[in-house]
């Protein structure tokens, strides 16, 4: 579910000096600011801190709705002999650029929240590509080689071309 802020209210205080906070009560956005900040610049700090708690928010609703760690599970068994030690695999909000990102040293996944309205088949792709970087964090013949045991690989490189902007994962 979207989270849906339905009112501002600001409260400002002599005490505080410089920080401003921002507390969701019910669906009230209650924020702390300094008595003498001037309007314009309350009013953007406001906006960064609302969006800071939309994206947090829609982070947890995602990882809650899809499990991506059983479905990690699952592919680990089938394409990689359950050989792999994965660390963590989560949605992230705030990773504009990357569709998926992969620690290698750490073993900890992280996909885009951009990936998660994709179809189902894109979506395994972008798991399978991941995990695949637990064996070689390049684009190697051999990582291709383990990649394409997911028959629909090539089709969701071009799903993800057409889509625009994929990082590395519809790489040649
Ligand atoms: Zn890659």
């Amino acid at each position: 579910m979207p989270l849906n802020i339905s009112a501002i209210k600001i409260l400002r205080s002599k005490k505080r000096r410089r920080s401003v906070s921002a507390r969701l009560v019910k669906y009230i956005l209650v924020v702390r600011a300094p008595e003498n900040m001037p309007e314009v610049r309350l009013q953007e700090v406001i906006a960064g801190l609302k969006a800071r708690i939309e994206r947090k928010h829609l982070k947890e609703e995602l990882n809650k709705s899809e499990n991506l760690t059983s479905r990690a599970e699952e592919f680990n068994r089938r394409y990689f002999e359950n050989k792999l030690k994965v660390n963590s695999i989560k949605y992230v909000t705030g990773q504009e650029s990357k569709f998926g990102c992969c620690n290698f040293r750490t073993g900890s996944i992280r996909i885009s929240h951009r990936i998660s309205s994709m179809p189902q088949w894109v979506r395994d792709y972008v798991i399978i590509h991941e995990l695949a970087h637990l064996v070689t964090p390049d684009h190697s013949q051999v990582f291709w080689g383990i990649v394409n045991r997911y028959k629909l690989a090539e089709r969701a490189k071009g799903y993800l071309i057409a889509v625009g902007s994929f990082g590395d994962l519809a790489e040649a």
